[in-house]
């Protein structure tokens, strides 16, 4: 496990394709912008220990991260080229208080002008620097809600209350953040179809600009693949290369089939509550998607979630068990 991530020099981008370098995962929607972008990482792993997340296992449960001068370094170099969009991968930026403040300081003593996005935990103590993150042009943050009721909170381990998500999501617009993205997970286990409605309910109360709900998998490495493996669903010697849906495999989850109805519908309803209960709110959101996208583009994306989806790939399914269960 290395300790010093200042040892290393900062990446060389010009030797990289340009589609490589501003590559992002899909569901996050990186700082929003058609101005040059990268993505940089300030520090690695996390010290908490959510059931699905193989982070923790991959990094020790240990939290490590590069130096505010180390970072800023690197802002510099990547401001001096011409970036001004960054996108910071770490897996929860907001740690660490007095480094979030001096990163922050040191930008905008050096007058850096691209602006930023991270993610975070919402319980972070570092919340209190969102007034000088702002400040530092960061315009993107994402927290990972999950779940809109306690109990699915509880049997993820998240270790959050729906109060500090509700407190979190507020004070980051309160403080200027302009868009707040949400991640949400469906398909967990003892999750009934009430309990996913009620997290597309909890999405449309929170002050959220975007949110995604994705469907709950299971990773080699993390408590919940050591769980089906301890219950007989995984073998772990004839399964470990690959990964599973939880609702493909999982009995007290619901199947596949009902939870992506249940997405559609949750995701009709809050469409609607976004377009009818908020509307100024929604047509900021739109008018800054309308600034770098075309009208054919958004209106694809706003329909997504409604689309009939055709399997590309058969459900990978555990060794021993059938389509059938
Ligand atoms: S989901 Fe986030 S908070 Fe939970 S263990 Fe992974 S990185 Fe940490």
């Amino acid at each position: 496990m290395i300790q010093d991530l200042d040892q290393y020099p900062y990446p060389d981008r010009t030797s990289l394709p340009i589609d490589y370098i501003e590559s992002m995962p899909l569901d996050v929607p990186a700082v929003l912008s058609l101005d040059k972008f990268c993505t940089m990482q300030t520090s690695r792993g996390c010290p908490y220990a959510c059931v699905y997340c193989d982070i923790p296992s991959l990094s020790q449960h240990k939290w490590r991260c590069r130096s505010a001068e180390h970072v800023l370094g690197e802002m510099q170099q990547l401001n001096d080229m011409g970036y001004r969009s960054i996108y910071l991968t770490d897996d929860h930026f907001l740690l660490k208080r007095e480094r979030i403040n001096a990163i922050c300081n040191g930008i905008l003593e050096r007058k850096l002008e691209f602006r930023w996005g991270c993610e975070g935990r919402v319980d972070a103590t570092a919340i209190d620097q969102l007034p000088i993150m702002h400040q530092a042009h960061c315009n993107f943050l994402a927290f990972g809600v999950e779940a809109g009721t306690q109990k699915v909170l509880d049997r993820l381990k998240k270790n959050q209350t729906l109060a500090q998500i509700e407190s979190a999501v507020r004070k980051a617009k309160e403080h200027g953040i302009e868009m707040v993205h949400g991640f949400f997970l469906i398909g967990s286990p003892g999750e009934t179809a009430a309990n996913i409605l009620e997290s597309f309910r909890f999405a449309g109360r929170l002050q959220l600009d975007t949110f995604g709900f994705n469907r709950l998998c299971v990773y080699r490495g993390t408590p919940l693949w050591q769980e089906y493996v301890a219950r007989g669903i995984i073998d772990d010697e004839r399964d470990w290369h690959k990964w599973f849906k939880v609702s493909d495999i999982d009995p007290t989850a619901l199947p596949s089939e009902e939870v992506n109805r249940l997405r559609k519908k949750g995701y009709a309803r809050l469409f609607a509550r976004r377009i009818f209960g908020r509307p100024i709110q929604t047509y900021k959101v739109l008018r800054t998607f309308g600034r770098y996208m075309k009208k054919s583009d958004i209106l694809k994306l706003l329909l997504s979630p409604f689309r009939r989806r055709t399997l590309t790939r058969k459900p990978e399914l555990p060794a021993g068990m059938t389509d059938a269960g």
